[in-house]
């Protein structure tokens, strides 16, 4: 399937996860959906807004966060965050894992049957209700690596 194709059916998939979960989907929120699954390098707020302005969409700073952050709380996008850098968001659906560079911060995706399958941790002693695992892999991209120290 070619990619533009794979692109416009998972923004089909998420006009109708919005749609079921009861957030309208404006022309706004539309273009912001796009430039986050163009992207595909879990971009932050920041780096979704600097896109739509690229594309001369002026759409405020504080409604990029705003609507991804209603992304990731109806389950359209899932929200990473790591203590000391900025929320990433991830349009990604499938099982996946990130290998984040600790340098530059760059998270790239990757699979592995191992970690899908790892059990969820029993942490209600923690008062903590376990939904799901992700495994964060930490090192250094292959640009950073080769930078000098
Ligand atoms: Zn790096
Ligand atoms: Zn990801």
């Amino acid at each position: 399937m070619p990619p533009a194709t794979k692109a416009a059916d998972r923004v089909d998939f998420l006009a109708r996860l919005c749609r079921e979960r009861g957030l309208v989907l404006t022309p706004q929120r539309r273009a912001i959906l796009r430039v986050v699954l163009a992207l595909d390098d879990h971009p932050t707020a920041d780096m979704v807004h600097d896109a739509l302005r690229r594309r001369r969409l002026r759409i405020s700073r504080a409604t990029v966060f705003r609507t991804l952050e209603a992304f990731a709380r109806i389950g359209a996008l899932t929200k990473a965050s790591h203590p000391g850098s900025a929320a990433r968001f991830d349009a990604r659906r499938e099982p996946h894992h990130h290998l984040v560079c600790t340098r530059c911060e760059r998270v790239i995706d990757f699979t592995d049957r191992r970690f899908d399958s790892l059990p969820l941790p029993d942490t209600r002693d923690l008062g903590f209700a376990a939904t799901g695992l992700q495994v964060q892999v930490s090192g250094m991209c292959r640009d950073c690596e080769q930078e000098d120290p």
